[in-house]
Parts: C-alpha cells; structure tokens; sequence
C-alpha cells in the first residue's frame, strides 16, 4: 500500500496560493474561529480514499481517453445527511451497476463506473438568496434546506458530518463490489467546490512527472460550471491535484477556454488526466460542441469526452418543479455522439444524476412520468434525478448509440 507524507515546503506553499485566489460559490462562515475549528479537526479524520485506489482510477481512465472503454459516472445531484441510509446508497450503487451491465453487454466496451457519492454535500447556486429572501441552500455539507434563517445559516461543523457520512458510504461501496457480481471496482467522486473542506485530507505525491498533491477525499474530483473561471482558487486548487480531473463546460464555453484548462490541469499530456464534461442542452450540443473539440484534439491532449446531458435541460414545468425530459437528454447525447463521429474522437462517457428510487423528478413517456406526476414523489434536495426505470431506458439508448459508434 502506498503511503504519501503531509504537504510541506513548496506544495504547501502553492497550495496557499492557489487558496488565495478569488473563491465563486463559498459560504459566508458567521464566526470565522468556528470555521477553522471545523477545518482543524477535519484534517485529522482521515481520508475517504486510498491512493493506489486512485491511482487504478488514472490507469482505467487513460483506457477511456485512447477510445478503449467507457466512463459511466452517476448518482444524485446532492447527497444529504438524511439520505444517508444503506437501502438509498445500496439503491443508488445498484442502478449505476445495472446501467454498466447493459452497456458492457451491449456496446461491447469495459465500463469504469464513478459513482457520484461519498462527499457531494455542496452544492453551487445561481442566486444568493431565495424568493423568501433566506439564505439559499448550499448542501448539507454547509447550511439545511429547511427555509428559517437559523437553519440556512452556514455552519461549519457540517463538513465534519459530511464526512462522517462520507465514511460511512465509502464503507458501503467497497462492501458492495465484494458483494458484486462483477468485481469491478466503482469509484466515488464529487464536485471540488468547498475549498475549507477540500484542503482537509491532502498529502504529498511524487509519483508522476512533477511533485502535486493527492486527495483523500474522493477518486476523482470536478470543477463546476459555475466556478471554473481561469483566475480562481477551484482552477488553481486542480492544477494541483494529482486525482483524475474534471471540468463541467457549458455552452459559453469558448474553445480557447477549453485548451486553456487542458494546457493548465494536463501539462504533460497524461491521457485522461482530464475530463471534459460538456453540458449544452440538446438544442446547442451539436452547434457549441464541435469546435471546442476540434480545438483541444489539434492541441495535441487525449482529453476525456463525457456529456453531461442532465444540466443544460432543466426547466420549470408549468406546476412549478424544476425537472427535465428523458427524451431531451437522450437527444443531447446523440447530439454528443454525432459530433465526434464527424470529428473522429471517442464519445468517452456519460455523467448522470439517477437514484435507485422510485421518485418522479424526471418527465418521460415510459414509464410514464407527466408534469401532474411530479408531486407524487419528487424528493431530491437539488436537481431532478433519474429513477431506476428511467435510468434503464437512457442506458439502454446510450449503448445503442455507443455500439453504433463502433462500427
Ligand atoms: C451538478 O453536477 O450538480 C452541477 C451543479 O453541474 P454544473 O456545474 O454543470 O451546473
Ligand atoms: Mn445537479
């Protein structure tokens, strides 16, 4: 087992430097010494994940990157405290294992399956505050959902729940690959976007071509769409991390912007070190995408290409929930499909939110699942899941689509 020393001398250094950039998307902590309390105590609770773990991750997805497999990352838009529990987590682990089958039986490929768990508590908002004028929620891992000024205020002992839970699931994902038919191993990730809890588990790794740091606290990390600016603490903080990367790009996304990410988190042309994880909308996928990829394909990098065909089709039904069409997002990803098939590049993956619970968040016509439908069990804490069934029916579709790519 390979074991890493403390961050020290030049990484700390540029860890701290990275950490002073300008922060999107962090809570106001009340009381500052709480806070870094909280941050002591989380840096001796020890880590979520081992290195040799993430280090099996790198060499699976460098597999992805040069066509060879394919990369299935799902699970719920946020996890929550209450959610916690093994039948939700077994569920969630038992709907990403049932989508890999399908598509390894039917497109042929080997499938590497991160799961979105064991530490995404945090959550980016695009307002400040809501329509009540309360602090919005920001994850479990910061404030609760529930709407009173005393519960959306952030409280920094969150994170060391977070990851007390973080623990616990980790604990339940590795019992669940014993328990596997396959044996394949599924990995967890999470959005990098609370840097007070994301400093808290690093440690020096100088086993690849220049000294970075390594974090416990998931396989693979990603930066959201809504903190990947060029300047800031989240693109400075991956820079650093020796963990397999993402990068969420929307359809602002200039293809200038998407070599720059590539040239800063990949600077030795690591194949699938980094991650794009294009979310369009299906209306723009086949537009926005094709020269993004041209560009970062002519620089030379073996990127991943991973849709995201959840977050550029939300909208508001006309009985108020927030929610999505199966069959918009199956139109993205064959959008994304089209794309790199001209192109000639492998569409490397898919990144979902879907649960093993039988909730309706998301519109589809089989199972039928209409807009009166939606109060009957519409439970996540965030964005509009997948359920099983649903889950299914877009595995099923993308491994069409996956197979056809292959001919
Ligand atoms: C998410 O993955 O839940 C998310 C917030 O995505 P994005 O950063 O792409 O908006
Ligand atoms: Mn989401």
């Amino acid at each position: 087992m390979t074991h890493f020393p403390p961050l020290e001398g030049f990484l700390a250094g540029r860890l701290e430097a990275a950490l002073r950039k300008p922060a999107a998307q962090q809570p106001e902590w009340p009381d500052p010494r709480r806070a870094r309390d909280a941050v002591a105590a989380l840096s001796r609770a020890g880590p979520i994940v081992l290195p040799d773990e993430t280090a099996r991750l790198a060499g699976r997805l460098a597999a992805v990157a040069r066509g060879e497999a394919f990369l299935l990352q799902g699970g719920d838009c946020a996890e929550t405290f209450a959610g916690n529990t093994e039948a939700h987590q077994r569920g969630n682990l038992r709907t990403l294992d049932r989508m890999a089958a399908v598509l390894a039986d039917r497109a042929g490929l080997p499938v590497v399956k991160i799961a979105r768990m064991a530490g995404q508590y945090a959550k980016p908002r695009s307002q400040a505050v809501d329509a009540l004028g309360l602090p919005v929620y920001r994850g479990d891992m910061i404030n609760s959902a529930e709407s009173t000024l005393v519960a959306r205020t952030p409280a920094p002992e969150r994170m060391l729940r977070a990851h007390a839970c973080a623990v616990e699931t980790m604990g339940l994902v590795r019992d669940f690959r014993r328990g596997g038919t396959d044996g394949d191993e599924t990995y967890v990730s999470h959005e990098a976007l609370l840097l007070d809890y994301e400093r808290s588990q690093l440690w020096a790794d100088t086993s690849g071509p220049e000294p970075r740091v390594s974090s416990g606290l998931g396989h693979f990390l990603w930066i959201g769409e809504r903190t990947r600016q060029l300047d800031g603490a989240h693109l400075a903080f991956a820079e650093l991390l020796s963990n397999p990367i993402g990068v969420k790009i929307g359809p602002a996304t200039t293809p200038e912007q998407a070599v720059e990410y590539v040239r800063r988190l990949d600077p030795h042309g690591e194949p699938g070190r980094v991650t794009l994880v294009s979310r369009m909308g299906h209306s723009r996928v086949r537009d926005v995408l094709p020269p993004i990829v041209e560009k970062v394909t002519a620089s030379g990098s073996q990127v991943i290409w991973q849709c995201d065909p959840m977050h550029g089709n939300t909208y508001l039904s006309a009985n108020g929930y927030k929610t999505r069409r199966l069959h918009r997002m199956v139109d993205e990803i064959t959008g994304f499909f089209e794309v790199h098939r001209q192109l000639g590049t492998h569409p490397g993956g898919i990144h979902v939110e879907v649960t093993g619970d039988d909730v309706t968040e998301c519109l589809s016509r089989v199972p039928a699942v209409a807009e009166e439908d939606l109060p009957n069990r519409y439970e996540t804490a965030c964005d509009p899941r997948l359920n099983a069934r649903q889950a299914m029916g877009l595995a099923c579709s993308v491994a069409e689509l996956v197979a056809a790519a292959r001919t």
